[in-house]
């Protein structure tokens, strides 16, 4: 409503109360009623005046539904990815003390930790493997897509235990080559790209043929989203598999817990080289429009909070497609240790930072905070 058109609203009003008030009045108080309706028009007229009318925005907001309707995107349960670590040695279930209350744990456990978590509303898991064996790693990764290795009977037993659960595959090599690295290296140590994007690629289909829903390749090797999809295609599946990309990753100290739950610490230098800079924001838009038109069907981007202006450039170049943010291991484990300093409670601000993540694009997210909100989301 314009100021002039509430004005003349509330001068037709007044009008319409004086041609009542002319009638003779029934007692003294119902006068009174009357003068103090007619004053309470003029005082809410007068804070438009000194204001404007579209200040007042505290009445569209004031109930809590109202409160959660002023939200593009309210997290559900449907919305959110678990990360889980299974590792070569079957009976396997350890604390990941960098990582409060997450674990790793061989196959032998995972269906049993799931159960609950599934029945609580869990829709989906993104599986990593863990060789611990001394000899599981080598130059090539061969471990990764070893058909017993953890990733691979890890897919088929959750698919087979759990078949409403969609299964998304990690895809890299650093957790499986000897140096730690997230592809093939030249001599010189550098990544051979030809060569880790055939290795990489192959490795992807190994598990979209095991099972998986979905295949994330995280190794940021130029040219790997093209090279999976053609091999999707080219092998009759690709209708069937969902390729993630993350194609905004960008380098810096928040992998640590995770390198930890992994094992996946490079033993020399670092991943500069194919991780992005924090600060290349016209990079990181570059390399999500690439694998946009590589064939990726969702852009991840990783990690989350310090990052939602990329989040936001995701969703704006790839308007039509979901986003994906990860939640990493360093955001997480901030948020316990500073929950545990007192600095905050801890749900509030896992609320707040995942609904953060939702407002600035995303409609996934990976998170360690999974099993939380599937309680809290129920509360
Ligand atoms: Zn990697």
């Amino acid at each position: 409503m314009s100021f002039s058109t509430l004005v003349s609203d509330l001068t037709y009003r007044d009008t319409q109360q004086q041609r009542e008030q002319h009638r003779p009045p029934i007692s003294t108080t119902a006068s009174t009623v009357s003068r103090a309706r007619s004053y309470a028009s003029t005082a809410a007229t007068s804070v438009s005046v000194s204001g404007d009318i579209a200040s007042q925005l505290h009445g569209g907001y004031s109930h809590p539904l109202a409160r959660a309707w002023q939200a593009e995107r309210q997290l559900t349960k449907s919305m959110l990815i678990y990360p889980i670590f299974i590792t070569d040695n079957p009976d396997e279930s350890e604390l990941i003390p960098s990582l409060p209350g997450q674990r790793r744990m061989g196959l032998n456990k995972v269906v049993a930790f799931l159960q609950p978590l599934v029945r609580k509303g869990l829709k989906s898991v993104i599986l990593f493997g863990v060789p611990l064996a001394p000899s599981a790693k080598d130059t090539l990764g061969t471990a990764a897509d070893d058909p017993q290795g953890p990733v691979m009977a890890g897919i088929r037993l959750v698919r087979k235990n759990f078949p409403q659960l969609f299964v998304v595959a990690d895809v890299c090599l650093c957790e499986y080559t000897s140096h730690g690295h997230c592809g093939i290296l030249h001599e010189d140590g550098s990544l051979n790209n030809t060569l880790s994007v055939d290795r990489v690629s192959d490795v992807a289909m190994a598990y979209a043929e095991a099972g998986a829903h979905c295949v994330a390749p995280s190794d940021m090797n130029d040219g790997r989203i093209r090279a999976i999809k053609l091999k999707l295609i080219e092998s009759g599946i690709a209708h069937r598999v969902v390729l993630m990309s993350y194609a905004a990753k960008f380098s810096g100290c928040l992998y640590g817990p995770f390198r930890d739950a992994a094992g996946s610490v490079p033993s020399f230098g670092d991943r500069k080289c194919y991780q992005l800079p924090p600060g290349g924001r016209g990079l990181a838009r570059r390399a999500i429009e690439r694998d946009i038109a590589e064939g990726a069907d969702i852009i991840m981007v990783k990690p989350a909070t310090q990052y939602l202006d990329i989040i936001s450039d995701a969703k704006e170049i790839g308007k039509n497609m979901p986003i994906a943010a990860y939640h990493v291991s360093g955001e997480y484990a901030m948020i316990h240790a500073a929950a545990k300093a007192g600095v905050f409670d801890l749900k509030t601000m896992a609320f707040e930072a995942t609904e953060g993540i939702l407002r600035a694009g995303a409609s996934i997210v990976v998170s360690y905070f999974t099993p939380d909100f599937l309680e809290w989301l129920d509360t």
